[in-house]
C-alpha cells in the first residue's frame, strides 16, 4: 500500500551511513566478519532498506530477534544468511526452514522443534546454539546446555541440522573493564571446548555486540554482532562519540512548525501547565508526540533545533504534539523545519541528547520512533 506523504514530520535515513558504519565495524573486527543486527525494524530505521545497506557495507550475516521479522526480510527478497532467535513452542517453523533462515536453539524444546521441522521439510536446518555465559537471559547453561549440545550433535549426525554457530551475549559490554566481561569470555571458550569434545566445532562463534566490537577486540572470535553502531550511535557515550569511533548517525528526525503565535508572560503551556512563560514570548507547535515516539519523560527537557538554535520542549509532550517557547524575538514561522535529532552538526541535537533528556538510552529513542513517522531514504 501507499502511505500518503504529508509534511508534518520525517525521519530521513542515510543509507550510505549504514553501509559506511558496517565497513568501519568490519575493519575494527579484524579477521572476524560482521553480523548486522537489524531487529526492531532496524532500530527504527526500516528493516529492508537497512538490510540492503548493511549488506552493501560488507555484512556477511544479518540478525533479527523475531521469526516474523526474518520471514518478512525473506519475503522482501533479502536472501543473505539470516539468524533469528525468538520463536515460541508450537510456532510453525516450516516457512523459516524453507526460506533458509538460520534458527537459534537456546533450550531443549527449541532444538526438538528444529529437529521436527527438519523432518517435516526434509531439509537440513542451519542452527546457532545460544549459550548463557552469565547474562541470565536467553540460552542454556549447566545440565540444560549439556542436553542441548548432545541433542544438536545427534541431529547433526543424522543430517537434520548443521550446527554452524555458537553464540552468547554480554551483560556488561558497555563497561569493558567489568570482571564479568572476561569471565563471560572464559565461560564461552570453555563451552566451545565442551562442544568440540562431543563433535561440534561450529565455525561461527559470536559474542560481541556494538560495545564489545568497539572496545574489546579479544571478543571478536569469528563474527561480531553489532546493532546500535550500525546505525551510527555510540553504545558507550561516556567512552566515545560516534565520531570518535568513526561512525555517523544514520537517522535525522525533523518536523515542521504548524502553529506559531505570541503568548503573554505567565501563560501556562500544555497539559497541567507544567511550563509557564516567564516573559512575553512566541510559542511554536511541533506535530510530534509520544505516540510518534517522542518520550513523554522529555517534557520540559528534550532539545529541538529551530533555525540552528536549541529550544527545550515547553511543558508536557502530548500524544501528537509538543510546544516550544521560541522567545519574544523569534522570527520562526509556520512551515519552518525543526530538528529533533540528527548528526549533532549545525546546532542539531542527537539521539543521545534526547536519551539524556529523557533518562534513557539512545537505543530506545530510535527504536520507539512511531510507525506513522514517514521514513525517507537519502
Ligand atoms: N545480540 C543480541 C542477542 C542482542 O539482543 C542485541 C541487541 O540488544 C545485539 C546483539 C546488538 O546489540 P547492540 O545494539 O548493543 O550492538
Amino acid at each position: 500500500g501507499v502511505t500518503p506523504w504529508y509534511g508534518t514530520s520525517r525521519a530521513s535515513i542515510d543509507l550510505d551511513a549504514i553501509s559506511d558504519n558496517v565497513r568501519e565495524l568490519d575493519r575494527r573486527a579484524g579477521d572476524a566478519s560482521v553480523m548486522a543486527v537489524i531487529k526492531a525494524d532496524a532500530y527504527g530505521h526500516g528493516l529492508v532498506p537497512s538490510a540492503r545497506a548493511a549488506l552493501a557495507g560488507g555484512a556477511r550475516y544479518l540478525a533479527v530477534a523475531q521469526l516474523a521479522e526474518a520471514v518478512s526480510l525473506r519475503r522482501a527478497g533479502v536472501d543473505a544468511p539470516l539468524l533469528t532467535w525468538l520463536f515460541a513452542p508450537g510456532d510453525d517453523l516450516t516457512e523459516a526452514v524453507e526460506r533458509d533462515i538460520t534458527l537459534s536453539a537456546g533450550a531443549s524444546w527449541a532444538i526438538e522443534a528444529i529437529g521436527a521441522a527438519a523432518s517435516a521439510t526434509g531439509r537440513t536446518v542451519r542452527v546457532h546454539l545460544k549459550v548463557d555465559t552469565g547474562l541470565g537471559r536467553g540460552g542454556s547453561w549447566g545440565d540444560g546446555l549439556d542436553q542441548v549440545l548432545r541433542r544438536a550433535a545427534a541431529l547433526q549426525a543424522e543430517g537434520a541440522v548443521e550446527v554452524e554457530g555458537i553464540w552468547s551475549h554480554f551483560a556488561w559490554a558497555d563497561a569493558p573493564a567489568h570482571p564479568t566481561v572476561r569471565a563471560q569470555q572464559e565461560t564461552f571458550e570453555e563451552i566451545c571446548e565442551q562442544a568440540r569434545r562431543i563433535g561440534l566445532a561450529p565455525p561461527l562463534r559470536h559474542l560481541a555486540n556494538s560495545a564489545a566490537t568497539l572496545t574489546n577486540p579479544s571478543a571478536a572470535y569469528d563474527m561480531v554482532r553489532p546493532g546500535l553502531s550500525v546505525f551510527g550511535l555510540s553504545p558507550v557515550p561516556d567512552l566515545g562519540s560516534p565520531e570518535d569511533f568513526g561512525l555517523r548517525e544514520a537517522m535525522r528526525l525533523t518536523a515542521r512548525l504548524v502553529n506559531v503565535k505570541p503568548a503573554p508572560a505567565g501563560q501556562g503551556v500544555s497539559y497541567g501547565h507544567e511550563y509557564v512563560t516567564e516573559t512575553d514570548t512566541t510559542l511554536g507547535l511541533v506535530p510530534l508526540g509520544y505516540s510518534d515516539g517522542v518520550p513523554r519523560h522529555a517534557g520540559n527537557a528534550g532539545p529541538i533545533s529551530v533555525n540552528g538554535t536549541w529550544h527545550t520542549v515547553a511543558g508536557r509532550v502530548c500524544m501528537d504534539q509538543l510546544v516550544l517557547d521560541l522567545g519574544a524575538s523569534s522570527t520562526a514561522a509556520a512551515g519552518d523545519e525543526v530538528v529533533l535529532f540528527g548528526r549533532g552538526v549545525d546546532g542539531e541535537p542527537t539521539a543521545q541528547d534526547w536519551a539524556e533528556a529523557a533518562g534513557t538510552i539512545s537505543y530506545e529513542i530510535v527504536t520507539r520512533l512511531g510507525a506513522r513517522v514517514p521514513r525517507e531514504y537519502v
